[in-house]
C-alpha cells in the first residue's frame, strides 16, 4: 500500500488542508477501482467501512491476490472536515458559498468538447482504443485547468484520480436510514449484485438527478460520448454508484466491518480479488432491493414547526394512507395538544427518516421508495 498525502492550501491565510490517498497496485492490474468516503464530511460510517476494507485489501495484497489497482480516499473532503462551529461539526455545505459538496460536479463530456472539439476521426471500432482517446482528452483538459480556490483544487485532485477508474464507489450515509443505493439505470440489472451484497433496502435509479452528483459524472461521460458518436464502439459502461451506509450515528466496528466485508466480497465476486471465492456464499445472505426510479421516491415533509413522533419503524413496507409519523403542534391555539398525521402517499418501503425530531416547514421527515413515479418534472430529484 502506498500512502500519498497532498497538501491543499486553504482559502484563509496561514492554514492548509491535507488529502490522503491510499493505493494498492499489483504488477499487472486488470482494472482500477476507486473508492471514497465522507464527501459529505458529516457522514462518517463510510470512513470506518473503508478503514476495514483497507485492512482486507492489505491482507489480499500480502497474499498476492489483488487483480486490480485500488485507490481509496477514506476522507475525501478535508475542507468539510474543517467545518467546526459552535460545538458542532457540519460538513455538507461549503461554508464559503453554500454549495452542497455533492452537487455541481463537472460534465466531463462538455469539458472535453469545448470550443467545438470533435474526436470522430480518431474513433474506431475498437472500444478500448476509443476509451483511451476520451480518457486522454479528459487528462489534457484537466492539465489545462488552473484551480485557484481550495474547493476547486480539491475537486481537481479527485477528478484527476477518478477519471480513468473502471469502477467508482462513493460512500455516504443518510440521517437515520437503512442501506440504500443511487445508481444510473443503465447499470442495472448488471450490477444488481452490488445492491445484493450491500443488502440495500432501496436501489434508486436516475441518469441525471439534476444536481451534478459525483457518481453520475463517470457513467455520464460514456453515455454522452456514445450518443455523440453513435458509430464508435465503447466498452461496457463503468460502474459508479452512491452507496448510502445507514445513518449518521451508525459508526461502530461490528456494523461497519460487516459492510466492508460485503463490499470486499462483491469486489472478489467481480474478479478484482482472487482466491477469495471459497469464503463466499453462493449468493449474498439477503437480496437487495430491485431497482426503482428515483422519481418514485416520496419525500414526506413537515408543513409547520413541529415535533416529529414516528409511528412506523425503518424498513416498514407501507401502503398509501398508512400513518408514518405524527407532527405535534408547537404554537397557536392547538400548541402541545393538536397534531397532524403524516401519511404515506405511495406504497413502498420506509427506508430513511430524520435524525432530529424537531422539524420545520418543508423539512423532510420520511422517504419512501415506491415503484410508481410521483413526479412529472424530473429535472431535479434530490432532497437538497
Ligand atoms: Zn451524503
Amino acid at each position: 500500500m502506498i500512502r500519498k498525502t497532498l497538501p491543499i492550501p486553504a482559502d484563509s491565510a496561514g492554514t492548509s488542508h491535507e488529502l490522503t490517498i491510499l493505493r494498492f497496485k499489483p504488477d499487472q492490474p486488470q482494472a482500477k477501482i476507486y473508492l471514497q468516503a465522507a464527501l459529505h464530511a458529516d457522514e462518517q460510517p463510510g470512513m470506518l467501512v473503508l478503514h476495514h476494507l483497507i485492512e482486507r485489501l492489505s491482507e489480499a495484497e500480502k497474499d498476492g491476490r489483488l487483480q486490480a489497482e485500488f485507490v481509496v480516499l477514506p476522507m475525501v473532503n478535508p475542507l468539510g472536515m474543517a467545518h467546526l462551529a459552535f460545538g458542532k461539526h457540519r460538513g455538507r455545505y461549503h461554508p464559503l458559498n453554500g454549495l452542497n459538496y455533492n452537487r455541481d460536479w463537472p460534465d466531463l463530456d462538455a469539458m472535453i468538447h469545448q470550443n467545438g472539439a470533435d474526436f470522430s476521426d480518431q474513433l474506431t471500432d475498437d472500444p478500448i482504443h476509443n476509451q483511451t482517446i476520451i480518457r486522454q482528452a479528459v487528462k489534457a483538459a484537466l492539465a489545462d485547468q488552473t484551480p485557484k480556490t481550495a474547493l476547486s483544487r480539491l475537486r481537481h485532485m479527485v477528478i484527476s484520480e477518478a477519471y480513468d477508474a473502471d469502477m467508482v464507489l462513493d460512500l455516504h450515509c443518510s440521517d437515520d436510514a437503512l442501506n440504500h443505493i443511487y445508481i444510473v439505470p443503465q447499470l442495472l440489472p448488471e450490477y444488481q449484485d452490488l445492491s445484493d451484497w450491500m443488502q440495500s433496502a432501496a436501489t434508486m435509479t436516475a441518469e441525471d438527478s439534476g444536481g451534478g452528483s459525483f457518481d453520475e459524472v463517470w457513467p455520464g461521460l460514456w453515455l454522452k460520448c456514445a450518443r455523440r458518436y453513435p458509430d464508435a464502439a465503447w466498452p461496457d459502461l463503468i460502474c459508479a454508484a452512491t452507496l448510502e451506509y445507514r445513518g449518521e450515528d451508525a459508526v461502530d466496528h461490528a456494523t461497519n466491518r460487516k459492510d466492508a466485508e460485503h463490499l470486499f466480497q462483491f469486489l472478489a465476486a467481480r474478479g478484482y480479488i482472487s482466491g477469495a471465492s471459497a469464503e463466499l456464499p453462493a449468493v449474498p445472505p439477503t437480496p437487495g432491493a430491485k431497482p426503482t426510479p428515483l422519481t418514485a421516491v416520496e419525500y414526506l415533509r413537515a408543513d409547520r414547526p413541529c415535533l416529529v413522533v414516528y409511528h412506523k419503524p425503518l424498513g416498514a413496507h407501507v401502503k398509501t394512507g398508512d400513518v408514518i409519523a405524527e407532527l405535534l403542534s408547537l404554537e397557536g391555539d392547538d400548541a402541545f395538544t393538536g397534531k397532524t398525521l403524516l401519511r404515506a402517499g405511495t406504497d413502498g418501503i420506509f427506508f430513511d427518516r430524520s435524525l432530529i425530531k424537531l422539524a420545520w416547514p418543508d423539512h423532510i421527515v420520511a422517504k419512501i421508495a415506491g415503484t410508481t413515479p410521483l413526479v412529472h418534472d424530473d429535472s431535479y430529484l434530490l432532497s437538497d
